[in-house]
């Protein structure tokens, strides 16, 4: 992008003086000021050409290097700031609009949002962290819980300015209430100025005269507050639930940091997650497979009656639709996948050895030793499940 002539964006001749730039980057400034221009980005493009080339013009090494060599002779970043925010233009250029009876005053007094060269109020406060644990049955409907944490509020004996109330704060001296020092250097390149924030009044612009008696200065007291929490169905391990202002509050009346509950996923006795699908390891004895039955199972919504078919073999599998997971923010479910393992008992009593034996010898009792070939579907069935 080829850039624009500094004296076209300012309006002026190459000959102008000093003073005519200076009047002429003001009128412009207060032209296109984005709290006259809300929501206009060309007007705030404007704003930061005219910032720049008053930047350059206003400095006599610097206007010279542009007259002989144009913008070759300049070095962004060194010779002007590609200014992204409209603050650091009047960090940068607060002499033009300071003083007293400036232009800079008026632009306070108009009654708009006051934007521009803001004064530093105190540190966002810390965001909190806490874990909440749930279970699979509160994941599948969703839960309201209320959790106790301890966090830094604002000091209402004080409205959270530390100091005690009467004798107020004073003016810093070290700054003179702007919360800014500067410091200005010489380089080859021109004068340069460091702005940085007061150390003696941490950029409040004030001290405390006499400290708060409750928060002792401090601005802020601890205190333990219940906080009720939402969370959705459908969420998982790790999804977090961001709750604004309910962190630490700022010192010096800054903005609260937020409470960030994350989501733990209690261990349950006899379901396994799996995505939204739940998985349950079904025994059945080796009756109620080859004759068939209907067996009671619990599932995360109360428990269902589910029909084994005579002939069930180890390892089936039974889908139970819409009775898994819901999916975040949607009406669909997952499954419960039950899978059916034959009970083999360990103990036995004589009575029962016997049948067994009787039944042993029977025809269809036996798997069949001719064909021992491998079972593909209870293999496909187990590697399923390893991988799944
Ligand atoms: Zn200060
Ligand atoms: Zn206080």
């Amino acid at each position: 992008m080829s850039k624009r002539d500094y004296y076209d964006i300012l309006g002026v001749s190459k000959s102008a003086t000093q003073d005519e730039i200076k009047a002429n980057y003001r009128k412009l400034a207060l032209k296109y000021h984005p709290d006259r221009n809300s929501d206009n980005p060309e007007a705030e493009n404007l704003f930061k050409e005219a910032a720049e080339a008053y930047e350059v013009l206003s400095d006599q090494d610097k206007r010279a290097r542009y007259d002989r060599f144009g913008h070759d002779g300049l070095r962004g970043g060194q010779d002007f700031h590609q200014y992204s925010n409209i603050n650091d233009i009047f960090s940068a250029f607060g002499d033009v609009f300071s003083g007293r009876g400036s232009i800079f005053d008026d632009f306070f007094n108009m009654g708009g949002s006051g934007r521009g060269r803001q004064r530093y109020s105190g540190e966002r406060g810390s965001d909190i962290r806490i874990k909440l644990p749930i279970s699979l049955e509160e994941v599948a409907q969703g839960v309201t819980k209320t959790i106790k944490i301890k966090h830094y509020v604002s000091c209402t004996d004080c409205s959270g300015t530390g100091a005690k109330s009467g004798s107020g704060k004073k003016t810093c001296s070290s700054c003179g209430g702007s919360g800014e020092v500067r410091q200005v250097s010489r380089s080859i390149f021109g004068q340069m100025v460091n702005i940085s924030t007061c150390p003696t009044c941490r950029g409040t612009g004030e001290l405390i005269v006499e400290k708060c008696n409750t928060c002792f200065g401090e601005s802020r007291v601890q205190e333990e507050e219940k906080i009720q929490v939402t969370i959705p169905a459908g969420v998982e391990e790790g999804n977090y639930i961001p709750l604004r202002g309910k962190g630490n509050a700022g010192k010096m009346g800054g903005p609260s940091g937020d409470l960030i509950v994350i989501i733990e996923e209690k261990e349950h006795d006899v379901f396994t997650r799996d995505g939204n699908n739940i998985l349950y390891n079904l025994k059945i004895s080796f009756p109620s497979a080859a004759l068939g039955d209907e067996i009671e199972i619990p599932t995360l919504f109360g428990t269902e009656k589910i029909k084994i078919e005579s002939g069930t073999q180890n390892g089936a599998v039974i889908h139970l639709r819409d009775k898994g997971l819901p999916y975040l923010n949607s009406y669909q479910k997952g499954e419960e996948i039950i899978i059916i393992n034959v009970f083999v008992p360990k103990k036995l009593n004589a009575r029962e050895k016997e049948i067994l034996k009787e039944l042993s010898e029977s025809e269809n009792i036996k798997p069949n030793t001719k064909s021992h070939k491998k079972d593909k579907d209870i293999f496909d069935k187990i590697k399923d499940f390893i991988n799944h």
